[in-house]
């Protein structure tokens, strides 16, 4: 049997809560589990407000929103990251501005962002690359210089810190992802972050189709109706019945990763040394959650030989993303501002290694596959 690239892990207490669920009789959203996965995710990122969402697209559409993006706006962002990054905002109008990579972190490089804005430039929208802080230092200062909203697409972030500070607790607004290839998950969920107070209210009523249906329950008003945009967001109490068991246990959850993590970083050491790969870098200001493990091959040819070589052995690897540039939708919606060397070389040399809680000893099979098709690959 071959060893698959990722499979969701289990806390054990899912269906109990699920259960529970069941018994109190409320399956439709903001029940008591998604009040438990809000506060907890408030504690978390020390966010003003929390909302559960049926998925990371869904927040950052929300996000979109909420900026107020319209069409013919620009929204600068990384062109290596998933689809929803850009959608988001495509989707009211606007034409997302792809600038470059670092090659360290391959995250956003942020000494290039500041050539990207024109007087049509809304937003930033970065993206923490494998749980790996951005430069928000840097970018925070540019944004606030110009005047720009910072949205934080942390899919990928959750339990990770830039200089002690949580990932998602520094843009006005942040998304996360429980989808099943994340580290804390849900099958499919998501949740909204709001960092900046004044989006609080108007964010609950673009969640519930528009309506004041929170403030209504909440005995603030005494008829509930439609007042501004918006659509189902929420997700329903099954989802963050099973979510909340997972975000109890995120803390072990992140250091089992960790430790499987640092394991492949080690073992790989020697290849990187002969030059047959390059490992992930992760700057000592960043604590990284293990979201994923990959290694850089030299080029795309050493990239297919070393996948093949791979799956010979029956190990399951992946490499993402297609630059949101060259891909057909990005090319029609978006534009470039400057290179894209790197962007265009890292993601035809990454391959991300199977990595998931219960990998165990599976892991050595994929260590030692891993080091003969580096081997093999350079040929
Ligand atoms: C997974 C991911 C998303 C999408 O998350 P969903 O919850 O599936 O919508 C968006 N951006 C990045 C960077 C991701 O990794």
């Amino acid at each position: 049997m071959s060893i698959p690239f990722n499979r969701p892990h289990m806390t054990g207490k899912e269906l109990w809560y699920i259960a529970q669920a069941h018994h109190n009789g409320q399956l439709a959203g903001d029940g008591p589990f998604t009040k438990r996965c809000h506060a907890w995710l408030e504690r978390r990122t020390s966010a003003k407000k929390a909302l559960l969402t049926h998925s990371c697209t869904g927040a950052l559409e929300m996000s979109a929103i909420l900026a107020g993006i319209d069409a013919g706006d620009e929204v600068i962002m990384p062109s290596f990251t998933f689809v929803s990054t850009a959608n988001a905002f495509v989707l009211r109008g606007a034409t997302p501005v792809f600038v470059d990579i670092r090659p360290d972190t391959l995250n956003i490089d942020e000494t290039k962002i500041e050539a990207a804005i024109t007087p049509r430039t809304k937003a930033i929208a970065v993206v923490h690359y494998a749980g790996v802080g951005c430069e928000m230092d840097v970018i925070m200062e540019i944004a606030g210089r110009h005047g720009l909203m910072v949205i934080e697409d942390a899919a990928q972030g959750l339990m990770a810190r830039y200089k002690g500070r949580a990932l998602g607790s520094f843009g006005e607004l942040s998304a996360f992802s429980f989808h099943e290839t994340k580290n804390i998950v849900s099958g499919e969920g998501g949740a909204l972050i709001i960092n900046d107070p004044q989006f609080v209210e108007r964010a609950e009523v673009i969640r519930e189709k528009g309506t004041n249906r929170s403030q209504f329950f909440r005995g603030q008003v005494d008829k509930y109706t439609w007042v501004d945009v918006g659509s189902s967001y929420l997700p329903g109490e099954l989802i963050a019945a099973f979510l909340w068991a997972q975000l109890e246990e995120a803390t072990p959850i992140t250091t089992q990763r960790i430790r499987l993590w640092e394991r492949y970083h080690e073992a790989f050491a020697e290849i990187e040394a002969s030059d047959l790969v390059r490992r992930p870098i992760v700057p000592a200001h960043c604590e990284h959650n293990a979201h994923m493990y990959y290694l850089l091959l030299p080029n795309l040819p050493a990239r297919t030989a070393f996948i093949d070589s791979l799956k010979a052995k029956g190990v399951h690897s992946v490499f993402h993303y297609v630059p949101l540039h060259s891909a057909p939708a990005g090319l029609k919606y978006g534009r470039v501002s400057g290179s894209m060397l790197q962007t265009d070389n890292l993601s035809d040399r990454l391959v991300r290694l199977p990595m998931w809680n219960d990998l165990g000893s599976d892991q050595d099979k994929v260590i030692e596959a891993t080091l003969a098709a580096a081997r093999s690959a350079r040929q």
